[in-house]
């Protein structure tokens, strides 16, 4: 007979795609174990939980040894004995035991390593596929067909990400008219690789340089340069623009927020010239998602900007919300932005990151799965962004093991349903599957 106590759990530091420590985590029932490893982010928001870093020498600070230690000393001992599909149990037990409200105790890595790693478990045990346990612990219920993602590749890195000159942070290519999500990440990748070579014909080798995303990071340092390039790609390869392939950004915007004025083209920009801006470019190009438009403080901007634009138009909230279901409760009741960024780590529990999604859903916010910038091979978003039927998922681009890891996950995905797997035809196709 299957035992479904857990048995032991053993973490460990392991390297993340940057070439920091990160904590991963086994989680056992007997003799039947899963794993999982927690990413980590650069432009963080400052009121994400709190990932526990030892500072010292070691890894220059970034040693993650005593968040290791919280997961093998001090959760290993608590959970011991739990029933591994009590996942809310489980998480709520190890948020009881860290006992603050950012989880600066224990560290949202140690937590978060062993709350996915325990649903993992679970599927196992239950011998049903990742996101069909995920479906059922989200919705109460199990269904027969599924919708895949639309995957919104961030083929062009800047900001952060990149050692260019370009404010915003992430240029993505959603292929928005596919008849399926192998066809969609096909197309990604057929013009990234054409990307590939306009770069290099216009700007030398050296802008075919990958940033931390897997997207180019070419020395521009003006968003429509940007913008215009990749659209050059696009229709090279015969795709039509604002059909089948539409555009989205992440501003990321507290990034180029110097505390007055935002820092972007070479402009200082205040918060309405910044709104303007946008209202450009959604004019000029088919840009239909942006995310984190104004600093992580600036409600007020997103509202402004929600209610100028139409439903076709994404506004998303990460920085701004960090996954955090009472900030998240503070942006649907100001109608700051329409959608929401999904980052377990951003929480650091898979029950309180799905409980944001479907508080966003409930609102009718659109939710889009998010990877972080330090990223390891784990794919657990993948699974969960077909669990949730969020619709979107944002893995960076179709390049480097850490991104493509999560999109070659949903093609097994996609194999595994066959007939039953569904794409989306827009961000609300979620409505028909929940
Ligand atoms: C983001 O800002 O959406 C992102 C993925 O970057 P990071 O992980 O650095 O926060
Ligand atoms: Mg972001």
């Amino acid at each position: 007979m299957t035992n479904f106590k857990i048995t032991s759990i053993k973490a460990r530091w392991i390297l993340d795609s940057r070439g920091n420590p990160t904590v991963e985590t086994d989680i056992y029932c007997d003799n039947n174990f899963a794993r999982a490893a927690v990413p980590s982010g650069a432009s963080t928001g400052e009121l994400e939980a709190l990932e526990l870093r030892d500072g010292g020498k070691k890894f220059n600070g970034k040693h993650v040894a005593k968040a290791v230690s919280n997961v093998n000393n001090i959760l290993a001992n608590y959970l011991k004995g739990m029933d591994i599909r009590e996942q809310n149990l489980i998480d709520s037990k190890m948020i009881e035991i860290d006992g603050t409200e950012n989880k600066s105790k224990l560290g949202a890595n140690a937590i978060l390593s062993v709350s996915l790693a325990a649903a993992k478990l679970a599927a196992k045990l239950r011998e049903i596929p990742l996101f069909k346990y995920l479906y059922e612990l989200s919705y109460g219920t199990i269904r027969e067909n599924y919708l895949l993602p639309i995957p919104c590749c961030n083929i062009l890195n800047g900001g952060e990400h990149a050692g260019n000159n370009l404010a915003i942070q992430e240029f993505m290519i959603l292929p928005a008219r596919a008849n399926s999500f192998s066809a969609a990440i096909r197309y990604v990748s057929e013009v990234y690789h054409i990307l590939k070579e306009i770069l290099s014909k216009k700007y030398g080798k050296q802008a075919i340089n990958v940033g931390d995303e897997g997207g180019f990071a070419p020395n521009l340092s003006f968003t429509r340069e940007a913008l215009d390039v990749i659209i050059e790609a696009i229709e090279e390869r015969g795709f039509s623009l604002g059909k089948e392939f539409i555009l989205a950004i992440d501003a990321a915007a507290s990034e180029f927020y110097n505390g007055e004025k935002y820092e972007i083209d070479g402009k200082q920009l205040d918060e309405n010239e910044l709104l303007q801006y946008y209202l450009d470019l959604i004019n000029e190009y088919p840009l239909k998602s942006i995310e984190d438009p104004f600093d992580q403080k600036a409600f007020m901007g997103f509202t402004k900007l929600t209610n100028k634009i139409d439903e076709s138009v994404q506004i998303v909230d990460d920085d701004l919300t960090v996954t955090n279901m009472n900030i998240l409760r503070k942006a649907i009741n100001q109608g700051a932005g329409n959608a929401l960024l999904l980052k377990v780590n951003q929480i650091g529990s898979l029950t309180e990151a799905i409980n944001s999604a479907k508080l966003a859903f409930e609102n009718n916010f659109n939710v889009m799965l998010s990877h972080r910038s330090g990223e390891t091979s784990d794919t657990f978003i993948a699974d969960l962004a077909v669990g949730l039927c969020s619709g979107q998922i944002k893995s960076g681009a179709t390049c480097r093991s850490d991104r493509c890891s999560k999109y070659n996950q949903l093609l097994r995905i996609e194999e595994t349903l066959g007939e039953k797997a569904q794409y989306p035809t827009n961000f609300k196709s979620w409505k028909n599957f929940q």
